[in-house]
């Protein structure tokens, strides 16, 4: 697949597509779902039994039989109170199965979410994940309900219909047709609706995305004194967006204008029929009556068909973009092998890596070296060389275009997730801390990792005296982001998780550039403590906190370009010289 392919359209699944796979999540609702399916067969009869009794109840009432009016009547109130009774348990177990399919889509998605490869999530505002993950979840299942109960509804005027076809083979002939015409304009009514629905989605995507980097940006907007372009982008984004709902509106109300005026013309020709078929004898006037006082219900079988008919356009619309993210070849997904080590030493290699974000552009020109376990190796270089990016291919969030990577002489792309993610931290620059307690920013890293465990590593990263002056010690919320947290304390926090973690391969990616020099050299201690026991990588902007590495390699343009220690590249390489002159001069000049 190419990288560059933002603008790829989605894909359509069959409806049949969909449903198989709603359904693979309701498995162990069966119970549910066939309580329903026999509520609604009852529902149906029930349809059918009623009207019948009416007309009876009519007859009798025109004959002046009042006795026998009394029991029929009777008859037909247990009937309806029957009717509701099953209406109460169809919709019950039908509310039951969609909240089972609803709990299980969603965390599937989350899941399939996180399974997704970071290229095709950089390319993806927030916003399409977020839409998809509840609006559209949600409308998959409010979905199901309606149509539940709109089929109920049809299955009991069904049987209405069948007591027409009893009562008058004529009239029911004129229901088949009539309801044929407007079933056909309905479904011309539908595709037009659910085309600009379609993009209507896209465009609330894009608001839920930019809305959330409003929230998460506010600050920002705020001091880049942004206030009015940010509000142009919104507005243009909502103006976009309303756009295209007035436009799903004006198809909704015109053809409502048409098919509402046809549906009057056809209630018209009902009592036109009726009156040809009674002056010539076919029909009774008491088996009008009651075709008549149905006639809204089996009308009624008419907007339940149109319906019926958007639900499942609409349902296959919602399903198909949150299936999306299930199908690999949409989202392409992670992929990782079956090897699985428990203790790796830390040993690894790059060999011959080559690397690009984009097609045209590679970051990571051919890059080989090696790291042997417990070593401390520093990586220097200006911003944009590529550092950053080692860490992130080492981690596999992105996959080499060529070359291996492998760790333990396995190649990544052999081990599982767990022998991979679960033996490297990163720690960045700008790292992301939940918006949960202190205690739960590790909890939810580590399921069953200990208090002390944590205050142990919290205390190497000289965070523990902070926490325990906040009132609430470890139980203190942080924000979203961690936005009641300084720079300094949110790098230190995020120090001590991977602290917490105790992976075999720690890296640094100046992790400690926001903290002040005592703090610095508090974290460089620990670190110092570690070296030995893990194998650890620094990415540092400044020198001096790479001088006691056991190897320092200088990385230009996506290649190595001198390795050795601090005193051998000072030695002989005149670009590192160079740099460690300028930092020199610059602490004697503070
Ligand atoms: P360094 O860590 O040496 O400063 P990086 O590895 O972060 O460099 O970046 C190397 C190059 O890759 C830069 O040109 C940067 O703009 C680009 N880059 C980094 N991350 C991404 C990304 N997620 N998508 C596209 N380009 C990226």
């Amino acid at each position: 697949m190419k990288k560059d392919d933002t603008n790829k359209e989605y894909k359509d699944y069959s409806l049949w597509h969909n449903i198989k796979l709603s359904f693979k999540y309701a498995k162990n609702r069966k119970k549910e779902f066939i309580l329903y399916f026999i509520f609604n067969i009852l529902l149906a009869l029930i349809g059918a039994v009623a009207p019948l009794l009416s007309a009876k109840q009519l007859l009798k009432i025109t004959d002046g039989l009042l006795n026998e009016l009394l029991i029929i009547s009777l008859v037909i109130l247990i009937v309806e109170l029957s009717r509701n009774l099953c209406h109460f348990f169809a919709r019950k177990y039908s509310q039951k199965f969609a909240a089972e399919v609803l709990k299980m889509i969603q965390i599937d998605v989350a899941n399939e979410v996180l399974k997704i490869e970071t290229s095709d999530l950089d390319k993806k505002s927030s916003g399409v994940f977020i839409d998809r993950l509840v609006k559209d979840t949600g409308r998959i299942a409010d979905i199901f309900l309606d149509l539940n109960m709109s089929i109920t509804d049809f299955i009991t005027n069904l049987g209405i219909l069948f007591a027409v076809f009893v009562i008058s083979k004529v009239l029911f002939m004129y229901y088949i047709i009539a309801i044929t015409i407007i079933f056909i304009l309905e479904k011309i009514r539908i595709q037009e609706y659910i085309k600009a629905d379609k993009i209507y989605r896209k465009h609330a995507e894009k608001t839920t995305g930019l809305v959330g980097e409003l929230v998460r940006g506010v600050r920002d907007v705020k001091v880049l004194n942004a206030t009015e372009p940010f509000m142009n982008k919104i507005s243009n984004d909502v103006t976009a967006l309303n756009d295209e709902r007035y436009r799903m509106g004006k198809t909704r109300r015109t053809y409502s204008l048409v098919i509402g005026s046809i549906r009057d013309i056809l209630d018209f020709t009902l009592i036109a029929i009726a009156y040809l078929l009674i002056t010539k004898g076919y029909l009774t006037i008491s088996n009008f009556v009651i075709v008549y006082m149905y006639r809204g219900k089996i009308f009624n079988l008419l907007t339940l068909t149109s319906q019926v008919l958007e639900w499942i356009k609409d349902f296959n619309l919602s399903a198909g973009r949150v299936f999306e993210i299930i199908d690999s070849n949409v989202f392409k997904k992670e992929k990782f092998g079956t090897k699985h080590i428990d203790d790796i030493n830390g040993d690894f290699e790059f060999k011959d890596v080559h690397f690009g974000y984009k097609d045209n552009h590679e970051v990571l020109k051919g890059i080989s070296f090696k790291i042997k376990h417990n070593q401390t190796v520093s990586f220097v270089g200006k911003s944009g060389a590529g550092k950053s990016t080692i860490f992130s291919l080492l981690a596999k969030l992105y996959e080499p275009d060529s070359g291996t990577i492998s760790i333990n002489d396995i190649d990544i792309n052999e081990l599982d997730c767990d022998s991979v993610r679960g033996n490297i931290s990163i720690i960045t620059q700008n790292p992301y801390i939940f918006n949960l307690t202190i205690k739960e920013n590790f909890t939810i890293i580590k399921n069953n990792i200990t208090d002390d465990e944590i205050v142990e590593a919290c205390k190497s990263a000289k965070l523990h005296d902070f926490i325990m002056s906040l009132p609430n010690g470890y139980d203190t919320l942080v924000g979203e982001g961690g936005l009641t947290l300084s720079g300094g304390q949110r790098q230190r926090l995020a120090i001590a998780r991977a602290f917490a973690q105790k992976t075999k391969i720690i890296l640094f990616d100046e992790a400690t550039s926001a903290l002040d020099n005592e703090t610095q050299k508090g974290i460089q201690d620990a670190i110092n403590e570690m070296k030995n026991e893990y194998t650890i990588l620094i990415i540092a902007h400044r020198l001096s906190t790479v001088i006691n590495s056991d190897k320092i390699m200088m990385i230009d343009d996506g290649q190595v370009v001198a390795t050795g220690t601090h005193e051998e590249l000072l030695q002989n390489n005149k670009e590192y010289k160079k740099l460690y002159n300028m930092e020199l001069k610059k602490r004697d000049t503070q």
